[in-house]
């Protein structure tokens, strides 16, 4: 039933056996202020504005027709299998929105749950409003991703290396399964529980399968398809998620959990800004290897379901997984071949992308401006366009180019609209969170208001293109 207020919640998660999640009450927020409420999705929602006050986004009220609780998960967190739980989430269940799909949403930061091992629950205001910036910024690219409804503080300190002002971050999603969630379940070693989960997440994300013999091949199936598309366009940003521990992948295929991720600067595939990840196992380049890897956990996780023999079930396993690398490469090289205005398919298009990524490394060479000097002869040209390994290549993208049908005025509109402008510049996102820190949220808003239309390049967007000019590397950290 819709109330007035706009909120039409559901709870089909909790129908589930009750091994799954654990119910959670959010902790009282002594004075909560709203710092930021993102009216487009409200109103994607259904939710109406006077929803969107201090006691409802900070856990203190809870909406009619909700029943809080906190998820079951385990997960592979750096390689290493733990069960683990949602810690400081706590999902309020899933809103019917005004267009009739099924939303979770949920509080990040509300205080401890049954799951938070001995953690506090808490949040910090600026990784939360790191998650509300980049995530929406990821949207905004039109990359996957769950969505960051507001972020409000607490009035509560947070204990870290210092007190920190607390918040707490209302996000959504199409759902928070995960493939550390079927791991949950294949640990407890309940095939009805685990084939339970299975065909719930069959009904919220793949319908379509629901009446097939072979469901569990195809949820497996659409979910490698699915994530191999989005690491496609991952990587064709610039994008590195920095814990893609299994509990962080979802079965819909969207981008979750922003903690230490941030977006590559100079082309080099060993970049890393995680301060926790010393081994750069969640380094970009590897963000492909490491998604298939997590996939295999889904899979074993799955093999119950898969086949009564267990070989059998493997041999489906494996022929699935082999099909991740084949989906990654043709997603990665279409994505590729429209930030380079190519609009039909050649042979050389794989050969003629990574020449140009080799010359952007040995250049170190800025992802983004690179792409968009490309693009737009108006933008700054990098001074190394100028010498001859890249006048080469240019010649061989130019030939190429010009075999095909379509006008050079076409390939220029897919070129614009594939490759940003802006992107949220790390020294950018730090600057507004400090502002903010210290009372100032202007420069957030200037930020996220620039981010919402990353390829327009209109002339208010120039001074946020720039790259920093910090000497030191840039580190993020775990909220
Ligand atoms: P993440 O690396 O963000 O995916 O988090 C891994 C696990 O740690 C999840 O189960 C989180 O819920 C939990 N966690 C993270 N921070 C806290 C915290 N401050 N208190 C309790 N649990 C936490
Ligand atoms: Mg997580
Ligand atoms: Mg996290």
């Amino acid at each position: 039933m819709v109330l007035e207020s706009g909120w039409n919640l559901d709870s089909s998660y909790s129908r589930l056996p009750e091994v799954f999640f654990a119910e959670a009450i959010p902790e009282k927020a002594i004075s909560p202020k709203v710092i930021l409420v993102n009216n487009g999705l409200a109103q994607s929602l259904g939710l109406n504005v006077e929803e969107l006050n201090p006691e409802t986004l900070s856990g203190n009220e809870i909406p009619d027709g909700s029943l809080p609780i906190a998820q079951a998960y385990a997960g592979h967190q750096f390689g290493n299998f733990t069960m683990l739980g949602d810690g400081r989430a706590i999902l309020l269940g899933e809103q019917i929105t005004p267009s009739g799909e099924r939303i979770d949403i949920g509080l990040k930061g509300s205080g401890p749950t049954a799951f938070s091992r001995g953690g506090d629950g808490l949040a910090a205001l600026g990784p939360m409003l790191r998650e509300y910036i980049i995530s929406e910024a990821m949207y905004a690219l039109g990359i996957p991703t769950s969505r960051s409804l507001s972020v409000t503080l607490t009035g509560n300190d947070v204990h870290r290396e210092a007190a920190l002002p607390g918040a707490v971050l209302v996000r959504t999603a199409s759902s928070y399964l995960r493939v550390g969630t079927f791991q949950y379940a294949a640990a407890r070693q309940v095939t009805e529980d685990l084939m339970m989960l299975a065909d719930y997440a069959i009904e919220r994300h793949y319908p379509d399968v629901a009446s097939e013999e072979n469901r569990y091949e195809l949820l497996l199936r659409n979910v490698i398809e699915r994530q191999a598309a989005l690491i496609a366009k991952w990587q064709l940003v610039g994008f590195i998620h920095g814990v893609m521990n299994t509990d962080n992948m979802t079965i819909s295929g969207e981008t979750i959990d922003y903690g230490p991720c941030a977006f590559m600067d100079v082309y080099d595939p060993a970049t890393v800004f995680s301060s926790i990840d010393v081994n750069g196992r969640y380094k970009y380049g590897n963000q492909p290897g490491i998604a298939s890897w997590n996939l295999a956990r889904f899979a074993e996780a799955l093999l119950p379901l898969l086949d009564e023999s267990q070989d059998a079930a493997i041999q489906i396993a494996e022929k699935q997984l082999a099909q991740f690398g084949k989906v990654f490469e043709r997603e990665w090289l279409n994505g590729m071949r429209a930030k380079l205005g190519l609009l039909d398919e050649k042979p050389e298009d794989e050969a003629l992308s990574k020449e140009l990524l080799l010359i952007m490394k040995d250049k170190k060479a800025d992802y983004t401006n690179t792409f968009r000097a490309l693009t737009d002869a108006s933008a700054e040209q990098p001074s190394w366009f100028a010498e001859d390994a890249f006048n080469e290549w240019k010649n061989k993208w130019e030939v190429r180019r010009g075999q095909q049908t379509e006008s050079i005025e076409e390939s220029n509109e897919v070129m614009r609209l594939s490759n940003p402008a802006v992107i949220p510049r790390n020294h950018r996102v730090e600057e507004a969170i400090e502002a903010a820190e210290n009372g100032d949220f202007s420069v957030l808003h200037k930020l996220n208001q620039v981010l919402t239309e990353p390829y327009s390049n209109s002339k208010e967007q120039i001074p946020y293109t720039a790259p920093s000019t910090a000497s030191v590397p840039y580190q993020t950290y775990c909220g």
